[in-house]
């Protein structure tokens, strides 16, 4: 996301910073490091104190009921204007075959047309935002991706580009395209160790570490180096993980961390398309049963607007929009912008009506919703975009 765009955000400081999760790691990481990790295991341990998550838990409660939905309604008409953040599926392949994700269900695969795409782009940056590739598939499979993020640079109103990746096809062909370009680079990492990550991602660790050192000592020698970030989801403990020797090399590079071992319950269940207990079975994972308390039991029943209706615009590789990034199977299309605009969809019938049922409560009216533990609340708004609908400079979406 940065570099040669002066209003794109760069990170200038050293090293690491560790966040949590469950919130958006910052764009411009600060030289945290130890005390990151400090700072964690000391969070860690106020999670275990006895009753913390049944208040945590009673607080999402009262907080998610519909008397605090005034705190946000302003922030949600206007991000109802236009939105503020695309999220384009270029392509729905991905050589991965992560054992938590349904994406090797998918049949009807293709990669995003760069007419299409210059449509698309053409439309948003009327007004911009922030661009970010890959949801459903892994972006860097789609052979056009070089020209897509060359494509967005003559926009000044494109605030921010982001991709999500795997790091597989992250080599050298690419990774001077993303730091010249400014792209921010989210990655899901997940496991350290060699067995654990071929076992549960079904392809080469060698060659995702590789790409991933290349790509954190390339950007350290950048006078404008791009925010990148880590996603590790794991199964083994936080203590294992912080000891692990490929996490101390990520360490001592510029990025920032999102930790979570997988007993914390952090595993979607893709609004009910992916069998999560038969998951949880297969690896000895009992925090679904074992924790009762835990945020994602909360979102199984939350009846507050689900934040994905405001947060981004969710475009599948053959122009359709889809209601959010739980729709890996596009079982709910609200648009397509092969014929229609961006403005049409966002504020046409369709979003008009589900976004109504969510703030009427009665988000399990709506099919797709009934079984879905991604939801989050529509205050978790507050946490991507400002008072007037921009996005934070220092965040991942
Ligand atoms: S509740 Fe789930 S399926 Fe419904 S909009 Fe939110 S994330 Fe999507």
């Amino acid at each position: 996301m940065e570099s040669s765009k002066t209003h794109r955000p760069s990170v200038s400081g050293p090293a690491l910073r560790l966040v949590e999760p469950l919130e958006k790691p910052p764009l411009n990481s600060p030289p945290v490091s130890r005390q990151g990790a400090a700072k964690k295991r000391l969070k860690n341990w106020v999670k275990k104190i006895p009753f913390f998550q049944e208040v945590d838990y009673l607080r999402r409660k009262v907080y998610d009921s519909s008397l605090f939905d005034f705190a946000v309604r302003e922030q949600a008409r206007k991000l109802e204007q236009w939105p503020p953040a695309l999220l384009l599926d270029v392509t729905n392949r991905c050589n991965a075959k992560c054992v938590w994700c349904p994406n090797p269900d998918l049949t009807d695969l293709g990669s995003m047309k760069m007419d299409l795409y210059r449509k698309i782009i053409d439309d948003y940056s009327t007004r911009g935002g922030v661009v970010h590739f890959g949801t459903f598939g892994e972006p860097l499979m789609d052979k056009t991706l070089r020209e897509k993020i060359e494509y967005l640079q003559k926009f000044p109103t494109i605030k921010r580009v982001e991709i999500l990746t795997n790091a597989f096809f992250m080599n050298e062909k690419i990774i001077p395209t993303l730091l010249e370009n400014s792209v921010a680079v989210d990655i899901s990492l997940d496991e350290l160790d060699r067995e654990t990550f071929e076992d549960v991602k079904k392809m080469s660790y060698d060659v995702v570490r590789k790409n991933i050192i290349d790509l954190l000592q390339a950007n350290d020698r950048r006078s404008h180096p791009v925010p990148v970030n880590f996603r590790i989801k794991t199964l083994k403990t936080m203590e294992e993980t912080l000891e692990h020797e490929f996490f101390k090399i990520i360490q001592d590079h510029r990025c920032t961390i999102a930790l979570t071992p997988l007993d914390n319950n952090i595993i979607s269940n893709w609004a009910g398309r992916f069998d999560k207990d038969g998951f949880m079975d297969r690896y000895g994972i009992d925090s679904d049963k074992a924790v009762r308390f835990n945020h994602k039991r909360f979102n199984l029943t939350n009846t507050a607007p689900c934040t994905q209706l405001w947060k981004w615009m969710v475009v599948y590789w053959d122009g359709s929009v889809v209601v959010c990034c739980a729709d890996m199977f596009s079982s709910t299309p609200v648009g397509n912008l092969t014929e229609d605009s961006i403005k049409d969809v966002w504020g046409g019938t369709v979003l008009t009506e589900l976004r109504k049922k969510m703030i009427a409560r009665q988000r399990f009216e709506i099919p797709i919703c009934q079984n879905c533990d991604i939801h989050l609340s529509w205050h978790h708004l507050k946490n991507d975009y400002d008072s007037n609908g921009e996005p934070f400079q220092g965040k991942f979406l």
